[in-house]
């Protein structure tokens, strides 16, 4: 009802006002509509294909998943499918963020790294849930991007360094959380060494633009647990040279 009046109030002054203002009352109206897009997008694509981790679910539901799009996608900033973010790299479907999210079993006060920054916008995710989040990009323009993005919506916890992430992030291990949105031949030997005792890894597996697996990875003591969960298709991690 507030917002309705707020709305209404601001539509009146439209015809009399400056450009930049008389803006006001369709971008309230578009975030409106995107917040109802963005909850159908976690009941549908999420709860309805079997994510239940409510802190997952909630992530999902705050982070304004259509500022970390480009500007042509905003129409599909919801739909249940990646987009193209430049540089050839994509920004994941909303399910595999949420399917990632959830087998990292994430605690409050969990430390994380992330390898593959791209939008950033799994990055935001994880930091509605852990403590600290750490992310490495390889492409330094995305690394810059994404770095500024976050800073401007708030995300305080989250830290992107530009560089290759197959080395990890030694200086801020062990991580109780990793997670590769980029699709590996094998699980790189340093991710694993940066993964806590009882910590979780979720990696995509296999050759380069074929079908890989979504990994889970545990590590008990000296033994290593892997289970692949579902075929997904990823952009290969590449090495800097
Ligand atoms: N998580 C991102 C999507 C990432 S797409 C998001 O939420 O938008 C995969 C990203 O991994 C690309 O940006 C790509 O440049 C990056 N990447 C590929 N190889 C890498 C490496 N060795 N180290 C760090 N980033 C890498």
């Amino acid at each position: 009802m507030f917002l309705f009046t707020f709305v209404s109030i601001l539509g009146m002054n439209f015809h009399t006002c400056t450009d930049r203002q008389s803006n006001l009352p369709a971008t309230l109206q578009q975030d409106r509509g995107l917040g109802q897009q963005r909850a159908a997008m976690v009941r549908e694509q999420l709860e309805g294909e079997g994510i239940s981790d409510t802190a997952v679910l909630r992530a999902m539901r705050e982070v304004p998943r259509h500022l970390f799009v480009p500007e042509e996608f905003l129409d599909l900033a919801y739909a249940d499918r990646p987009l193209p973010i430049g540089y050839d790299q994509t920004i994941s479907q909303p399910y595999i963020v949420g399917l990632m999210t959830e087998l990292l079993a994430l605690k409050r006060g969990d430390k994380v790294l992330e390898i593959g920054t791209g939008s950033g916008y799994q990055a935001a995710v994880l930091a509605e849930i852990a403590d600290s989040v750490w992310s490495i990009e390889i492409i330094e323009p995305l690394a810059t991007s994404a770095r500024e993005r976050l800073q401007h919506l708030g995300y305080e916890r989250v830290n992107v360094r530009w560089g290759d992430g197959y080395l990890g992030w030694p200086e801020h291990a062990p991580f109780d959380g990793i997670i590769v949105t980029a699709a590996a031949e094998q699980i790189p030997e340093p991710l694993l060494q940066q993964l806590k005792d009882g910590g979780r890894m979720v990696i995509p597996v296999g050759a380069a633009f074929s079908i890989q697996n979504l990994v889970l990875v545990e590590k008990r003591g000296d033994a290593v647990n892997r289970r692949n969960v579902a075929a997904v298709r990823f952009v290969p991690l590449t090495r800097q040279k």
